[in-house]
């Protein structure tokens, strides 16, 4: 839950001499909640947790670490995040999620899940696809730009939303610039036991190879990681026949 505002206290207004007047907050919060709705794409409020299909999920393929089957694998996942926003919601301080699979199998729509559902209950939520998000900060140097928040806003936003969502952090060439705004976002959060919600296509073994061994090791430390795995990309197979709405 963010902080109450020092001036007026959450109420939205102030006293000036007899007058009530809107207090700073009030656009400075509109600004902030237009920015982080912004980052929902329409398709992405479609994904909801009753929208979750499991038909995509083999109950006969296994996964080869744990030895459940694929359906398992996901029904876990999506346990895990039902469970988590119930206890976000709570006001509970909650462990983050790692969604670890191959590009189509689901782990952003569970991710996507998580965020509506805890928008839905008017909670601020930051979801941002990584290398997306680290353009929009680099953009902030371009002086010429128009942009609307400073760096120094963008990571801030990052660092103090109640909840924060990382999707695609994957396995990218991340120069040491881009490895240092992930540290001190993930830094932050620990150790103000913010929670974060991550989704990425690399093995959990290969992440320190791209993120350094200081940001993986943080990331275990806040959050506990689930596989998804399929037989075929969700997306392709949603093209090719008609979406018939059985679990
Ligand atoms: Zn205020």
């Amino acid at each position: 839950m963010a902080d109450a505002c020092q001036e007026c206290g959450d109420r939205g207004l102030i006293l000036r001499g007899d007058a009530a007047v809107p207090c700073k907050c009030v656009k400075e919060k509109a600004v902030r909640i237009r920015f982080l709705q912004a980052h929902i794409t329409p398709l992405m409020r479609e994904c909801l947790f009753d929208r979750f299909t499991f038909k995509y999920y083999s109950r006969t393929s296994r996964d080869k670490i744990k030895g459940i089957t694929y359906y398992d694998s996901a029904k876990r996942a999506y346990d895990a995040a039902r469970d988590f926003v119930t206890s976000f919601l709570s006001g509970k301080s909650s462990e983050g999620l790692i969604f670890v699979g191959e590009v189509g199998t689901g782990k952003t729509f569970l991710a996507c899940c998580i965020a509506n559902a805890v928008l839905a209950s008017g909670q601020e939520v930051l979801l941002v696809n990584v290398p997306d998000f680290l353009d929009e900060i680099r953009a902030t140097y371009d002086v010429s730009s128009d942009m609307e928040h400073s760096e120094h806003e963008l990571l801030g936003l990052a660092k103090g939303v109640p909840l924060l969502i990382l999707d695609d952090l994957g396995a990218f060439i991340y120069t040491e610039w881009a490895r240092q705004k992930i540290y001190s976002i993930l830094n932050h959060r620990l150790n103000h036991c913010m929670p974060v919600i991550i989704t990425t296509n690399v093995a959990l073994e290969e992440l320190e190879e791209y993120l350094g061994e200081r940001t993986t090791s943080r990331l275990f430390e806040m959050c506990r990681t689930y596989r998804i795995y399929v037989d075929h990309d969700i997306r392709a197979v949603r093209r090719e026949k008609p979406e018939t709405g059985h679990r």
